[in-house]
C-alpha cells in the first residue's frame, strides 16, 4: 500500500486548476455536503436517507445515498466486519464521501459506524462546514423487533460472529448535530427533521422562492 513517501516519490499534487466546490455549489445552487447517519443496524438509517434524498432530488437539489448496498457489494466486497476491515471500510467511504462532496453533492450515507474514533477521522478528514452527524437513535431490543434482514436472529445464534449490539459495541455519538428518535418518531418525521436541520444551515432551502 503507497504510503506517503511514496506519494512524494510519485510527485502527486493536487491540481489547482480544478473547478473548485465552492463554484460547483454555486452552480447548482445548494451546498454540498456529507451527512453521516450512525446507528444500530435496522435503526432506520437506510430508510431515512432515502426518504430524504428523494425529497432533495424532487427538489433539484443532487444528493446521493451512500449505504452497504451500494458500497459494501460493490467497491468493498473484499472486506468483512473485524475491527481492521470495518476501519478499512470507512476509510475508503471517507475517500469517496470527499470526492462527491468535492463534485457538488449532498451524500448521505448509512453505515452503522460503531466506533468513534472511525467516526471522527471521517469528520477531520472532511474538515469545514461540510459534516453532519445524525444519530439514529434506536435501542437494540427494537432493532431486534424489527429485525428486517433476519439478522439479529442469527446474531443471537451465532451465525453471525461480531454484530454490532449483539456481539460487538455501538458507541454513540457525543455531541450528534442531529438525534432522530426513531423508536418514537415517525419515518416521515426524522425525514423533516433532517431536511429542516439542512435549510437552517443553508445547504437548502425549503421555501421554493428562495430557490
Ligand atoms: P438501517 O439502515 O439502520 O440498518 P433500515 O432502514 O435498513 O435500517 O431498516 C429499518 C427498518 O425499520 C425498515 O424496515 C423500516 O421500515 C422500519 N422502521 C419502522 N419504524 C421506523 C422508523 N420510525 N424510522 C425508520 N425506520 C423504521
Amino acid at each position: 500500500m503507497a504510503d506517503k513517501t511514496d506519494k512524494k516519490m510519485n510527485h502527486v499534487i493536487w491540481d489547482e486548476r480544478f473547478v473548485k466546490r465552492e463554484e460547483r455549489n454555486r452552480l447548482n445552487n445548494h451546498k454540498s455536503g456529507l451527512i453521516w447517519f450512525t446507528g444500530l443496524s435496522a435503526s432506520g438509517k437506510s430508510t431515512i436517507c432515502h426518504r430524504v434524498e428523494r425529497e432533495l432530488f424532487n427538489r433539484g437539489v443532487r444528493a446521493y445515498v451512500l449505504d452497504g448496498d451500494n458500497v459494501r457489494h460493490g467497491m468493498n466486497s473484499n472486506l468483512g466486519f473485524s475491527r481492521e476491515d470495518r476501519k478499512e471500510n470507512l476509510r475508503r467511504i471517507a475517500e469517496l464521501s470527499k470526492l462527491f462532496v468535492d463534485a457538488g453533492m449532498i451524500v448521505l450515507s448509512a453505515f452503522i459506524s460503531p466506533h468513534k474514533t472511525d467516526r471522527a477521522y471521517i469528520k477531520k478528514h472532511l474538515q469545514g462546514d461540510n459534516f453532519i452527524e445524525v444519530y439514529v437513535k434506536c435501542s437494540v431490543s427494537e432493532c431486534e423487533k424489527r429485525d428486517p434482514k433476519g439478522q439479529y436472529r442469527k446474531a443471537r445464534a451465532g451465525i453471525i460472529k461480531n454484530y454490532t449490539g449483539i456481539s460487538a459495541p455501538y458507541e454513540e455519538p457525543e455531541n450528534p448535530d442531529i438525534t432522530l428518535d426513531t423508536e418514537n418518531d415517525g419515518i416521515e418525521k426524522s425525514a423533516r427533521q433532517v431536511l429542516e436541520f439542512l435549510d437552517m444551515n443553508n445547504f437548502i432551502s425549503l421555501d421554493d422562492t428562495k430557490r
